[in-house]
């Protein structure tokens, strides 16, 4: 098989990708470990920055999403005894949307089925071979059994935390940095209506507690966990109980409504950077490069941000033979990715409590400023709703 743009990896970075290439002329073909069904069922995340939702609009891609995505002015952060909200509207002028992953994922495929998108599901050993040259391929077993190879112009390694391709990076040319936290979230997806109308992170000497949600009828809910726990030690009570004591239920009249528990699962906290985000003919985009931990709602937006530098790279690089934004994507994707990842450890080592008494009351100071001062609301907001892409 011959294409332009071969694709390891059918998440949003990957199809995103596809979707963007095809609109300026230039063809790829995707490969993905899963089927089509489990990749669009995976629990991730939830919120869209204002700079995702309007690339998927400029991409013809946001229809639904501007039907059902619900848009939120801010957050509320608190604390026992105080809960403060934080306008980011107000603030910066962006809002953020709630619009869960699995939803843009859908999306993504309906619009690369409708236009023919050549997508191979459920393949095995992939490996990406000659990316020092203008020939890289990639080579997999496709779904029936058959030994395949895929050549191209360019490969890009969208394939997530576990893929192949940022080892193929050479190990002497490659650096990461990697953080991993003493804790992990437990999260449950519950049908029942949410209990606030837009998202709550809680400080709580017991551990940090999250209220998002995915629809009116959908709540989605977070604990701080200690790193290595097992979730079947944690019944429906157990965290519902949880929930209210760290959400503050009863504080000034607010009321945590419990539901049924759908999706229960642990959620790892890692911060991880590996740069270049190129080499040669390989180019790497959002998880495959990059993991942040949730707090700071960065990891999907980041991949979505990765695309819309790559995609315009490659046309260029492919259809004029310009090779200037390419040889910049790597350093232009990375001041947004330390950023991204600079706030999401910053909202993270902010919210989740340890044992360390000092620790805690700078946590607690840090919160009253960034919820008294303007200055301190305003960075947050700015972060949160998200800077620019070419930022
Ligand atoms: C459990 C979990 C919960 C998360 N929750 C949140 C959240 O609440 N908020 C938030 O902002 N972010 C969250 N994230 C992060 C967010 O989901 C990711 O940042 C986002 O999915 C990145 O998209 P991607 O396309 O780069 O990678 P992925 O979505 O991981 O897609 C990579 C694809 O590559 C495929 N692949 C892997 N290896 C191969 C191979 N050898 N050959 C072919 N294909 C391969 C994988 O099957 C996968 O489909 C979560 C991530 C996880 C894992």
């Amino acid at each position: 098989m011959r294409t332009q743009v071969a694709i390891v990896g059918a998440g949003p970075a990957g199809m995103l990708l596809s979707h963007l290439l095809a609109a300026e002329g230039v063809e790829s073909v995707v490969v993905e470990t899963r089927s089509e069904e489990y990749v669009a069922g995976r629990i991730r995340a939830g919120i869209l920055e204002q700079s995702s939702v309007d690339l998927l609009r400029s991409a013809g891609l946001a229809d639904r999403l501007d039907r059902e995505a619900d848009p939120h002015r801010g957050i509320y952060l608190q604390w026992p005894e105080e809960r403060h909200h934080l306008d980011f509207v107000d603030l910066t002028g962006r809002s953020v949307f709630v619009y869960g992953q699995t939803e843009v994922q859908k999306d993504l495929v309906a619009a690369r089925t409708a236009a023919g998108q050549e997508v191979h599901y459920e393949v095995s050993d992939t490996a990406i071979h000659d990316v020092e040259t203008e020939r890289p391929s990639v080579t997999f077993t496709d779904g029936s059994g058959a030994a395949q190879r895929l050549e191209a112009d360019v490969v890009v390694g969208c394939d997530g935390s576990f893929g192949p391709s940022r080892t193929t990076v050479p190990a002497a040319l490659r650096r990461a940095w990697e953080k991993t936290y003493p804790y992990s979230w437990l999260g449950i997806l519950a049908d029942v209506a949410p209990s606030t109308d837009e998202l709550i992170y809680a400080w709580h000497p017991d551990g940090f507690a999250m209220h998002s949600m995915r629809s009116a009828s959908v709540s989605r809910l977070y604990l701080q966990v200690p790193h290595d726990t097992d979730v079947a030690a944690w019944s429906d009570d157990r965290i519902w109980e949880a929930l209210a004591a760290r959400l503050g239920h009863g504080q000034d009249g607010w009321q945590l409504t419990p539901g049924p528990v759908t999706d229960k699962s642990v959620l790892p906290m890692r911060s991880f950077v590996q740069q270049p985000m190129r080499h040669g003919r390989l180019f790497l985009a959002g998880d495959a490069a990059h993991i942040v931990p949730p707090t700071g709602a960065k990891g999907l937006n980041l991949a979505v941000a990765d695309v819309a530098l790559l995609a315009p790279a490659l046309v260029a690089l492919l259809r004029q033979d310009d090779a200037r934004l390419a040889d910049a994507y790597s350093e232009t994707a990375l001041r947004r990715v330390w950023r991204c990842t600079h706030f999401s450890w910053w909202m993270t080592t902010m919210l989740h409590s340890g044992d360390d008494p000092f620790d805690q009351q700078l946590q607690l100071s840090q919160l009253r400023w960034v919820t008294s001062s303007e200055a301190g609301a305003t960075g947050l907001a700015e972060n949160y709703a998200g800077l620019p892409i070419g930022f």
